[in-house]
């Protein structure tokens, strides 16, 4: 038998080994092995067994196999194979994603405890013949025997000093026996879950949840869904109805959320709910520790775990018989990982499903506009919530035009005169406030503040990059590039610029206006400190915060019922981004921030800044209007074939040389241009909008045509002839999110 093997460093290629005698009933697809390359052992994993007499007399055995059982399940080398494909990465790239380290690597180990008990039963008797000579063991007994004869060691330890030794003078006694017991790191051990039992659905609700039950009964009979509700419509009600009935067909299911919403809150909900069979939740996210990842990953493997909560990774969870595959905001870009391989967990997941004949259904209040496409042309089926949970009303938005503001007050226009006194209302009438700014909405683009005109390509309707180093303004799809005007096209002013504000800022700006509040901000420099993040949001729940500054981070999923105001500071930020989706992303925010507000008794108010007040990002936000805002992007992206019309491929190339990776760049767009069929578009090679990072000049090139894996299979045989100087290095992102 020969097996073949992709090693864990193979830099994309495959190696044969021969399989010895001793492993001929071990050596399956998905097994670990250790084999030799050159005078080392390295790791690998099995992806095919042939069968064949005639093996080449040089070939290598393996020289053993890791574990009882194949690590890695059929159907996720098959999942892991899709991906090298269609995210042009070697195969055992794919692969690092399905196994985390702690179990690639074969290091660590299960945790175990030594557990004493009682060997035979010792009756009273006994035990006082044994006090006259050995009074300490003597104890030890009694101690077992409150105990029905059963303790750990380490809990022995606590009580009696050198149980360690008395328990081996009683074990040698044959009394006790010393037994090892495996335990499961769990993060939240020790925490205990009140059984939340599920509320009476709404009409709305019963009506969905009966759809996505049908879907898990048959799961070949139905596309996958897509559930539309506005946030607090009781989403996360139906995930878990849905959930119940999975496991009442005897079948497993894994919720993807994003990591940023991946919050004690969300655990605790779904823990409470499933309280009764607590140990069978397992949550993967990436503040695990090595050992804890390892854990909940046998947990799932040994079928211990049927329900799995994590964050992106968790598509890969090990569960078998999946009958459900949830993906709650399904629009977030954090599904997509910015690192090879570049995959999208909303897309695998689907993938995933289809391959594994289970459910899927993706949640969103605002989702993307590739999803409710795919609703449009019947690829997925849309099913809707349009009121929130208990009839509560959606928070009223209040656009405020920070041009009219900034010149009739003269009052700072980081916070604007109505902004704070509405903050200062709330503040009277002891009520909670966020205010959110979108900090890393970096940007570059021109922006006039007084009439809010910023500078566009004419040909792809996205917005310009300046760039300093040549003071020219750049496209980054197409590679347009432009002169800065001295003053503005739109209104003549000549005091056209980008101004930018930190949430730093905006906190300190804050304590001066209300120095008697208690203010709190919460971003990634203010977080660094592992329980930083529960600790204020404990304080924000309990009411001992008054006001709240964050990112991103406050945006999504939390769930504050005596929040009754949301600030936006600057909904500008994101809008101007070289990217085509920025108004999407800026309508999202904004609608997802504005969730955050009225999720109790109280109406929610939201005060968003601009100096764009007419985008149709801020208006339609501004109605709660998704659809609406969808009718008119899908046009604008239709008009400039921009995804979900076509597909995009975006190749960066980068090193400490400027000149080098532009060389490089210029050769590679020299030679696709020679290859390339009409039909696929590709940009001039353009520094990146973010130029130089770590020390690196980064340049992009990017492709558009009918299908992702059309243009993959046109780059393919480029990049195998070219060569890049040594320091060249060249990063490939399939359906890219960051076009940074
Ligand atoms: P979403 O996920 O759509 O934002 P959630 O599921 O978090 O909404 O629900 C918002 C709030 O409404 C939660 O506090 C939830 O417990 C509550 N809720 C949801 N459905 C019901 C219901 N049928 N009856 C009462 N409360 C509900
Ligand atoms: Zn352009």
């Amino acid at each position: 038998m020969i097996a073949q093997i992709a090693l864990d460093s193979s830099a994309g290629k495959i190696f044969d080994y021969l399989v010895p005698e001793s492993l001929r009933n071990r050596a399956e697809i998905g097994t670990r092995v250790r084999v030799p390359l050159r005078s080392r052992l390295v790791l690998g994993t099995i992806i095919h067994v042939i069968s064949s007499e005639d093996a080449h007399p040089g070939l290598r055995p393996i020289h053993e196999a890791i574990g009882n059982s194949p690590l890695i399940r059929p159907a996720l080398i098959d999942l892991a194979r899709w991906m090298s494909e269609y995210y042009c990465t070697p195969l055992e790239v794919a692969l690092r994603c399905v196994l985390p380290v702690s179990v690639r690597e074969a290091e660590i180990s299960h945790k175990e405890r030594r557990i004493l008990k009682l060997a035979r039963t010792v009756d009273a008797e006994e035990i006082s013949a044994l006090q006259k000579i050995a009074p300490l063991q003597a104890q030890l007994l009694h101690l077992l025997n409150a105990k029905e004869g059963r303790m750990a060691l380490t809990e022995l330890s606590k009580v009696l000093r050198g149980a360690n030794a008395l328990a081996r003078g009683l074990e040698k006694r044959g009394l006790v026996c010393i037994e090892k017991e495996r335990v499961n790191r769990d993060p939240f051990a020790g925490e205990i879950f009140l059984p939340n039992a599920a509320p009476m659905l709404s009409p709305e609700q019963s009506h969905v949840l009966q759809e996505v039950i049908a879907c898990i009964r048959e799961p070949e009979q139905s596309p996958p869904l897509l559930l539309h509700g506005v946030t607090g419509s009781g989403k996360t009600e139906i995930y878990m109805g849905a959930i119940h009935e999975t496991l009442r067909l005897g079948r497993t299911a894994i919720v993807l959320v994003p990591e940023i919403s991946l919050t004690p809150q969300t655990v605790e909900r779904f823990k409470s709910r499933f309280a009764s069979i607590q140990n069978q939740v397992a949550v993967a996210h990436s503040h695990l520790s090595e050992g804890e990842r390892f854990d909940a990953w046998y947990q799932m493997h040994s079928g211990q775990a049927r329900i799995v909560i994590g964050a992106r990774s968790a598509v890969f969870s090990p569960l078998e018989n999946l009958g459900l595959i949830v993906v709650d905001e399904e629009h977030e870009n954090s599904y997509k990982q910015e690192e090879a391989p570049r995959y999208h967990a909303r897309d695998l997941a689907v993938l995933r499903a289809s391959k594994e004949k289970c459910a899927i259904l993706l949640g969103s209040a605002t989702p993307s506009l590739e999803s409710f496409f795919n609703t449009r042309i019947g690829k997925y089926r849309l099913l809707r919530l349009e009121k929130r949970a208990d009839n509560r009303s959606m928070p009223i938005m209040r656009i405020l035009d920070l041009r009219q503001l900034k010149r009739g007050s003269g009052a700072d226009s980081i916070l604007s005169a109505p902004l704070c006194a509405a903050i200062q209302d709330r503040l009277v009438r002891r009520e909670q406030i966020i205010l959110f700014l979108n900090r890393r909405g970096f940007s570059t683009a021109l922006l006039c503040t007084a009439c809010g005109y910023v500078c566009q390509c004419p040909d792809c309707s996205l917005s310009l990059t300046y760039h300093r180093a040549d003071s020219r303004l750049i496209c980054h799809l197409c590679g347009h590039t432009a002169l800065p005007p001295a003053k503005c096209p739109g209104c003549g002013d000549p005091a056209i610029r980008h101004s930018g504000t930190g949430t730093q800022k905006i906190e300190e700006i804050a304590r001066r206006i209300f120095p008697s509040a208690r203010i709190a901000r919460m971003d990634a420099d203010s977080m660094t400190r592992k329980n930083a993040y529960r600790e204020i949001l404990g304080r924000f729940k309990e009411g001992q915060i008054d006001l709240l500054i964050g990112t991103q981070m406050i945006a999504k999923g939390l769930h504050f019922p005596n929040v009754t105001l949301v600030g936006i500071v600057n909904a500008d930020l994101g809008l101007h981004l070289p990217d085509f989706r920025a108004g999407e992303r800026t309508f999202q925010l904004l609608t997802q921030v504005a969730g955050r507000a009225g999720r109790g008794e109280m109406q929610g108010e939201v005060f968003v800044q601009t100096f764009t007040p007419f985008s149709p990002s801020i208006q339609f936000a501004r109605h709660h209007d998704y659809e609406g805002f969808f009718e008119q992007e899908i046009q604008f992206r239709e008009c400039f074939r921009h995804p979900p019309f076509s597909r995009l491929l975006l190749l960066t190339l980068r090193s400490a040389h400027r000149e080098r990776a532009a060389f490089s760049a210029q050769t590679l767009a020299r030679k696709l241009r020679a290859i390339l069929p009409p039909n696929v578009i590709l940009g001039e090679p353009v520094p990146a909008p973010l130029e130089k990072a770590k020390g690196q000049f980064r340049f992009h090139l990017t492709l558009r045509g009918k299908s992702a894996s059309l243009l993959v299979r046109l780059l393919r045989p480029v990049l195998e002839k070219i060569s890049f100087p040594q320091d060249v290095h060249l990063s490939i992102d399939v359906d890219p999110y960051q076009l940074l």
